[in-house]
């Protein structure tokens, strides 16, 4: 049977290639995002792969729609992919703090990935792979961070590798691992034409050790290279 993948955040940038990717490989394909009707590159892909890619909306920040999430997946997943994600407002300084801000990064980067994983927790258990993937971030490194700044989304993917830490020795007993990757500077929306890798390039890297899953301990926070990030 082929491998069924859910990525959210699938309708551009790192989820989108994540979608084409896998597309390409056979997979059955869960792609969720905000505005199904807007998503015009999966609906794109959607002509091509009619039988493998089901497109679900999904907006993170719907907790009743994350509950019921499931009743919209008939089959367990192989791989769930936590992707989708946001940077908040920019040039936010001590000083000018917005505690609102604050706020929606943590809960759309950090909290809404727990919850989904916890919705979707059976499915993937079911699985024969049981892999679950956080997409964070190298700024959420406390080792790395030489430069400040960036509360809301440094302290935001912080608190999903801790999160996604203690989730991946809970469900350990059942199988299923958690690897935290960094994608690399990535030209997305997010990461800008200044950033210093292609989405193809990132996840290319990212599939390799999705492929590799069993060399890595579950909870490890990696590079899209392999290369194991400072806490
Ligand atoms: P992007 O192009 O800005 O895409 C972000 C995706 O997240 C979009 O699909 C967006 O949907 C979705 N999203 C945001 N809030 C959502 C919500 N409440 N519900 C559902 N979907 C939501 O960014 P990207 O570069 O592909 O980033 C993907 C992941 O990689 C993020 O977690 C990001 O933090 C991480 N990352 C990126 C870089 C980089 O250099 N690009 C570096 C390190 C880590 P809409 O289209 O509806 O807004």
């Amino acid at each position: 049977m082929e491998k069924s993948i859910f990525i959210t955040g699938a309708n551009r940038g790192i989820g989108l290639e994540f979608t084409r990717q896998f597309l390409m490989t056979g997979a059955i394909i869960y792609a969720s995002c905000r505005t199904p009707e807007r998503a015009t590159a999966l609906q794109g892909l959607q002509q091509q792969y009619p039988n493998s890619l089901h497109i679900i909306a999904l907006d993170m920040l719907d907790r009743e729609a994350i509950h019921n999430v499931s009743t919209l997946v008939p089959q367990p997943i192989d791989i769930l992919i936590l992707n989708a994600g946001i940077s908040g407002q920019s040039g936010v300084k001590i000083g000018n703090l917005d505690i609102e801000n604050l706020q929606h990064v943590f809960a759309t980067n950090s909290f809404a990935p727990l919850c989904l994983a916890d919705a979707l927790l059976e499915r993937v258990a079911k699985s024969k792979e049981k892999l679950i993937i956080a997409i964070s971030s190298r700024m959420g490194s406390i080792g790395d961070n030489n430069s400040g700044g960036r509360y809301a989304y440094r302290g935001s993917k912080a608190a999903l590798n801790a999160l996604m830490f203690s989730l991946s020795i809970d469900i350990q007993a059942d199988g299923i691992k958690v690897l935290i990757l960094h994608p690399g500077s990535v030209q997305t929306d997010m990461g800008g034409v200044q950033a210093l890798i292609t989405a193809e390039t990132s996840v290319n890297g990212m599939r390799k050790i999705i492929d590799n899953a069993a060399t890595y301990a579950s909870g490890s926070f990696l590079s899209y290279t392999g290369e194991l990030i400072p806490w």
